[in-house]
């Protein structure tokens, strides 16, 4: 662990985290997700460099905008924050190589988690981003781990999918969306054999969020839960944390 490297990410994350936030945010709404300059998302007032500093410029002007006070919406707050934690963590537990691409998943998940929170759909862009993270992260722990990957990919999807056909022919709502099923296989293309572990995470905060979120139809997004449980598992079984045991 390189100590001037890890304090780097914290400032580097949050920027990352905020433009990954933006980005998921923007495609929910049906805009340009990756171009155009900063502007509030209420009344489209450019944000100069000043009104952009990460968590700081959100503390500072009070969580609203500083031209039409319209608030900020918290997402971009979640990115920042979540961002800095990502990159901290990926330096932290893994060689330089290793840590930019589980920080690269991070933020990736970041804008999927923004996108689903926001509008209830998981872009196919961002878990295509995530399958392809995640594939070449579970190689780096060798060729066994990728194939475990591809595995517990199509277990997911398989499973996932009869959930969705059991819940559909019982109540007519599938209840899981379909783009939950393809970030959970994303995501186990990572987590390889500790895909039930991801689960172990996100099942028991999407049931929270349930009782939480009062929507009208009782809805829940499910892909921001799916992408921690997800993440976690995967950058723990990536440091080594589950020992020998899981490839
Ligand atoms: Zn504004």
């Amino acid at each position: 662990m390189n100590l001037p490297v890890v304090i780097a990410a914290l400032p580097v994350g949050a920027v990352v985290g905020s433009f990954a936030a933006t980005a998921g945010l923007r495609w929910a709404r049906g805009e340009q997700a990756l171009t155009g300059r900063s502007h509030c998302d209420a009344c489209n007032a450019p944000l100069g460099l000043g009104r952009t500093v990460p968590i700081l410029s959100y503390a500072l002007q009070g969580g609203s905008c500083l031209d039409c006070r319209a608030p900020i919406h918290p997402g971009h707050l979640f990115g920042e924050v979540l961002g800095a934690t990502v990159a901290m963590i990926s330096v932290m537990a893994l060689p330089i190589g290793q840590a930019l691409l589980a920080m690269g998943l991070g933020l990736v998940l970041i804008a999927a988690g923004a996108a689903d929170a926001a509008s209830r759909r998981l872009p196919d862009m961002t878990s295509l981003a995530v399958a392809i993270l995640g594939g070449v992260l579970a190689l780096q722990r060798g060729p066994v781990a990728l194939l475990a990957g591809l595995a517990a990919a199509a277990i997911t999807g398989a499973l996932l999918l009869a959930i969705r056909w059991v819940f559909a022919a019982r109540t007519g709502d599938p209840k899981l969306g379909q783009g939950d099923v393809k970030l959970a296989m994303a995501l186990a293309l990572w987590a390889g054999a500790a895909t039930p572990w991801v689960f172990v995470i996100a099942g028991p905060l999407g049931l929270v969020q349930t009782r939480l979120v009062k929507s009208a139809d009782r809805s829940i997004a499910f892909g921001p839960a799916l992408a921690l449980g997800g993440w976690a598992v995967g950058l723990a079984l990536q440091a080594g944390l589950f020992g020998d045991l899981i490839p």
